[in-house]
């Protein structure tokens, strides 16, 4: 089940891959209190209770980056289940979320619409566990697309924006290819190469990796 691992003193994350798209749902939650988020519930519900169930984490709240059915696809329903607040994407992904239930039968995956109890914006703060995120909004692989950093661990949620030796796709509908390279570059490289992060399919990576072999940002 899930792949535990640390990303600093007292946050710990762990990642259960969810939908046929195999996307990367993390758990983040605090060593000590056992406080967390469920960060992109894309689907497979079953497997992320279990996982929540088995690492004994209180969850306090939910957490999207973008508004694509495999990472949004089964937040409304995990919302009901447990009880708590949606926060994030960007306002900008709301035709997307707004529109998650047609996805699903274009895919033959259940999802449902869901419309956020917090829209994000550049700049905003997010809490888990009393650990701070910044939002950066990242448009280009969705119009809404937000990366969550937390500086103090130097760790980040990234959604589907940059990957372990690529980017993300745009030529979804509303994709746009300069304006992801230019968030890339002008929001994410600035992070520092020591920033480590989890992205939305495949292995994690560092700014400072992909700033040195991603060919897409070269
Ligand atoms: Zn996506
Ligand atoms: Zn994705």
């Amino acid at each position: 089940m899930a792949n535990s691992a640390s990303d600093g003193k007292g946050l710990r994350a762990a990642i259960i891959p969810v939908t046929p798209f195999q996307q990367n749902c993390t758990l983040l939650w605090d060593d000590e209190t056992k406080v967390g988020a469920v960060v992109d519930p894309g689907g497979d519900l079953d497997a992320i209770q279990a996982a929540i169930a088995e690492l004994g984490i209180k969850v306090e709240k939910i957490l999207l980056t973008h508004g694509h059915i495999d990472h949004a696809g089964g937040a409304d329903e995990l919302r009901a289940a447990l009880g708590v607040g949606i926060e994030g994407p960007h306002a900008a992904d709301r035709i997307l979320l707004d529109n998650l239930e047609a996805q699903g039968k274009a895919y033959g995956v259940p999802a449902r619409a869901v419309t956020p109890d917090r829209w994000l914006e550049e700049g905003d703060k997010v809490t888990v566990a009393g650990h701070e995120f910044e939002i950066l909004h990242c448009p280009g692989h969705s119009p809404g697309s937000v990366v969550m950093v937390n500086r103090s661990h130097k760790f980040a949620l990234m959604g589907d924006v940059l990957f372990r030796g690529s980017i993300g796709r745009t030529d979804f509908p509303y994709g746009d290819h300069d304006a992801l390279i230019n968030a890339i570059k002008t929001k994410l490289l600035p992070l520092g190469d020591d920033m480590a992060f989890i992205c939305g399919h495949g292995p994690t990576s560092t700014i400072g990796a992909e700033r040195e072999s991603n060919p897409f940002i070269a």
